[in-house]
Formats: C-alpha cells, sequence, structure tokens
C-alpha cells in the first residue's frame, strides 16, 4: 500500500489541490494527520475535498476540536482565535458534524505504522525538542509514528546505536528507506501553511512494501489563497505568512 501523507490543511484549497496533483498516480490510499480548518479561507471546500478521497486513516487536530465545537480557542492567539470563529460561523452543518467525528490519535494505521496530531503521548503537544522527540519515539507502538501539529517537515531515527535528526533543508524531496531495528517520528510537514521558510505545500509519500517514506514540496498559487484570505476578511497576517512560509 501507497499513502498519500497531508497534514495540517489549514482550509487552503489551492494547496491541498496542487498537492494532490503532484502525487496523483503516487499513491493508493490517502491518510490525514488533522487540522484541516483554521486560519485558511476555504474550511467547507477542504472538508468536502477530503471527505470525498475517503481517507483510509483521519484524525483531528487543535483546529478541528475547536471548529467543532469540542474545544474553546482559549489556547489560541488572537489572530488564530478570529480566524477560528470565521470558520466556526461558515461551517456548514454536515461538516461541523464530520469534524466532531474525528477520533483523536494516535491511531494505528497498519502493522508499520501509526499517525497522531501532535504527539502519542498527547495529541496536543508540540513535538519540536529532541527530548520530545526521544518520549514519542519510545512510546510508539509502531516503527513507523507520523505527526503533524508543528508544520515543520523533520524525521527523527531512534536504534540501538543511536539517534538523529533530519530535515528537507530547501529540497523538493526528501527519501527516508526504513530500515530494520530503527523506529522513525516522521512529521511531513504542513500542506496549508507550512513554517520552516519554505512556502511550498509540503507532504509525504509512506511505501509500505517498499519500506520508505518521501518527503515532498509543491508549488501551488499563492497569490490566489492570499486573495481568498483578504477577501474572506480573515486577518491579513495569515496571508502574509503562507508568503513567509512562518
Ligand atoms: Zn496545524
Amino acid at each position: 500500500m501507497r499513502y498519500l501523507i497531508l497534514s495540517d490543511i489549514h482550509a487552503n484549497l489551492d494547496a491541498l489541490e496542487a498537492v494532490l496533483q503532484a502525487a496523483a498516480a503516487s499513491y493508493d490510499r490517502v491518510v490525514v494527520l488533522g487540522d484541516l480548518v483554521g486560519y485558511g479561507p476555504e474550511p467547507n471546500e477542504v472538508i468536502d475535498r477530503v471527505r470525498a478521497l475517503d481517507p483510509v486513516a483521519i484524525i483531528r487536530g487543535n483546529h478541528d476540536k475547536v471548529a467543532a465545537g469540542i474545544e474553546d480557542s482559549e489556547g489560541f492567539n488572537a489572530i488564530a482565535q478570529r480566524a477560528a470563529s470565521w470558520t466556526l460561523g461558515r461551517l456548514t452543518p454536515q461538516n461541523r458534524d464530520y469534524l466532531v467525528s474525528l477520533p483523536a490519535g494516535p491511531l494505528s494505521l497498519d502493522p508499520l505504522a501509526e499517525i497522531c496530531h501532535g504527539a502519542p503521548f498527547d495529541e496536543d503537544a508540540y513535538i519540536f525538542s529532541e527530548l520530545d522527540a526521544l518520549r514519542a519515539l519510545r512510546l510508539s507502538r509502531r516503527q513507523v509514528c507520523l505527526f503533524g501539529h508543528t508544520h515543520f517537515p523533520v524525521v527523527f531515527r531512534l536504534s540501538d546505536t543511536g539517534f538523529d535528526v533530519l530535515t528537507e533543508r530547501g529540497e523538493s524531496e526528501l527519501e527516508v528507506p526504513l530500515e530494520k531495528g530503527v523506529k522513525y517520528l516522521i512529521n511531513p510537514g504542513a500542506v496549508g501553511q507550512p513554517r520552516d521558510g519554505d512556502p511550498r505545500a509540503a507532504y509525504g509519500l509512506l511505501d509500505e512494501e517498499r519500506r520508505r517514506m518521501k518527503l515532498f514540496r509543491a508549488q501551488y498559487p499563492l497569490e490566489a489563497a492570499q486573495a481568498k484570505v483578504i477577501r474572506a476578511g480573515l486577518p491579513p497576517a495569515l496571508a502574509e505568512r503562507l508568503a513567509a512560509g512562518r
């Protein structure tokens, strides 16, 4: 099975469409690591598109919980709060119900991999530090743990002989062979709001048979997405950060 791994789409339909086009024919099923909505201008369109893809596995993110009314936006900064209440007011009842129905991670994908939004020990935790990555690697019940939430593509590897970290560093592709005796904690990056300084949409492909994970970047019509943010009346900072990739 070849999985297309999508995380943190954040209501950015232009980015999602570009990724689907770039990855077309390279995958069998879609996996979503949460945060379908929040920040971006097309929450209903993105949820409709994701539902049509019929993901083999999908979990909720913190923004999905707020948009679904499961949690309040108290922990969000002012801009995220404004975007969250804007989203809440626009979701169709069906799409809101869909977000309510999404399970919390961690969720097993298959005997090789499991998925979570933040961390396997807490769906809302951010894995930035090597200490948290080590904790996640030790707690993960699979050889591969896929996560999102930080919007930062990264691969942590742990074996009996060592621990290390891989990043894309401006490349368009990072290939990671999944070796025996090594555990992997992998963030494919954000489709809809990258924060590693590269504005291109980020995604991953996991080939379960070939034991290989690849991280990719795809160009998308950035100006069109920015214009939609402004037209929607969302904070302009949300349009600016798309171009900065921050
Ligand atoms: Zn997110």
